[in-house]
């Protein structure tokens, strides 16, 4: 069986994280944000260390493992009835995160909307990124550099997922709107899709 799936796409910064709570925070939507799980990891554990090691450089953690920390924690939810794969729309936010990942998980995923958060201004997103990092002490959004970096990245690796899905789920929705503004278009677009 494959999951009912809506992706969020956009560059650090642009509002996935925020507008993926806030779209889990609704029955039958669950959310999940790998970068989230990342961050949950236990420090000194051998998946802990890796993600530390490519995010404090502003890169992606190797397929395979990202990969394998989505299933386990979606076979947890499943098991401890917090997702119901049969009921429930899939919010993704964080993955696929490439053209890879999103071949290895076509066999699990329905892929119905992408809402893609686009910005025209990415000194916008990098402010924003900045003040990020003094609110949630993200070491990732501490360093200019680094924040570089995953904006390069996001043009280079995760673009090409829209791609890979072609132009019929796709929705652009403008991140640089307030939080309100942005939610409203993103409700107006699953409504479309999903009645
Ligand atoms: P942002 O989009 O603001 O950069 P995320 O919270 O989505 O932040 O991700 C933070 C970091 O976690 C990424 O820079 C990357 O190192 C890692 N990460 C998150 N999701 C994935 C994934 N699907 N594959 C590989 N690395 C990931």
């Amino acid at each position: 069986m494959k999951y009912r799936t809506m992706l969020l796409v956009g560059a650090p910064g642009a509002g996935k994280g925020t507008q993926g709570k806030i779209l889990g925070a609704i029955p039958n939507f669950y959310h999940v944000s790998t970068g989230d799980l990342f961050r949950n990891l236990a420090p000194e554990s051998e998946l802990g260390r890796i993600y530390l090691d490519y995010s404090s450089r502003g890169e992606l953690v190797p397929d395979e493992p990202a990969i394998r920390l989505w299933r386990q924690h979606l076979a947890t939810a499943t098991h401890e009835g917090r997702f119901d794969p049969a009921a429930d729309i899939l919010v993704l936010d964080g993955i696929p995160r490439n053209a890879n990942q999103a071949r290895m998980l076509s066999e699990s995923l329905e892929v119905r909307l992408i809402l893609y958060l686009s910005c025209s201004d990415m000194n916008k997103m990098v402010l924003r990124l900045q003040r990020r990092a003094l609110r949630e002490s993200r070491l990732d959004d501490a360093n200019t550099t680094v924040i570089r970096k995953r904006l390069d990245v996001f043009d280079a690796e995760n673009k090409p997922v829209l791609d890979f899905y072609g132009p019929d789920p796709l929705r652009a929705i403008d991140a640089l709107q307030t939080p309100f503004r942005v939610l409203r278009d993103i409700l107006q677009a699953v409504e479309e899709r999903f009645g």
